[in-house]
């Protein structure tokens, strides 16, 4: 059925004959090869439907087509709708991520986010790529020192593993004076170097901590 409907819909652009574009049946303006009457050719006209519906504009019913009128919105069947912030930037849209039988069907903006007010870029639009890429790794994955493979990592263990190297690092790193005696009280062990991923509550946090624990080399990409 779907196949016929679109059987010699083909429209072929007068410029660039080797373009076509594809129009279903239903919504061709009627041709002799379609033997549509003229009572129903006048009645699909569209400026007739403007002037017989009030759709000055042509934005109303008159631009929609049979075909329009079948469609559905892919969120309509959702079993949940999930708020969300978009991972990519450090504009931090908000987003809506729309579920059905436990997966996603779509990933949209949030209209009630002050930032984005329902918009996304596109590549924010293509989130659900990201969350369903099969290559996506989803323990932690560890290669020990001379290590050969990697290892998978539980998540606690991980933890644990950074916080004793962030400790030791430290310690190592550690000037209490300098060579005058003046108190420095610093740790020249480690620094802090954030992405445009960050956003300004995660910056706030991670210069809190990182000046906390002593550091003095801390710098986000977006200053470079
Ligand atoms: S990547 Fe695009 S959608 Fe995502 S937070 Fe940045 S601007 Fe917003």
């Amino acid at each position: 059925m779907e196949a016929d409907r679109w059987e010699g819909s083909r429209l072929s652009c007068p410029r660039f004959p080797a373009q076509t574009a594809r129009v279903p049946a239903d919504t061709r303006f009627p041709t002799r090869e379609n033997d549509v009457s003229i009572p129903e050719m006048l009645r699909r006209w569209p400026v007739l439907r403007q002037v017989r519906d009030g759709d000055v504009l042509a934005l109303g019913l008159t631009a929609r087509s049979p075909r329009s009128e079948e469609l559905r919105a892919r969120t309509e069947d959702a079993e949940r709708v999930v708020p969300s912030v978009c991972p990519y930037c450090a504009v931090g849209c908000g987003q809506r991520i729309f579920v059905r039988g436990g997966g996603i069907t779509s990933i949209e903006g949030d209209p009630a986010s002050p930032i984005s007010r329902g918009r996304l870029c596109p590549k924010g639009s293509a989130t659900r790529s990201l969350v369903e890429a099969p290559g996506r790794e989803y323990t932690v994955r560890y290669r020990p020192p001379h290590g050969q493979e990697w290892e998978d990592l539980p998540l606690d263990r991980a933890m644990d593993m950074i916080a004793d190297r962030v400790i030791a690092a430290r310690s190592q790193g550690w000037e209490e004076r300098d060579a005058d005696g003046n108190r420095l009280r610093r740790t020249l062990g480690f620094g802090s170097l954030g992405g445009a991923t960050l956003d300004n509550e995660e910056n706030y946090l991670i210069k809190k901590l990182f000046t906390a624990l002593g550091a003095i080399q801390i710098e986000n990409q977006a200053r470079i």
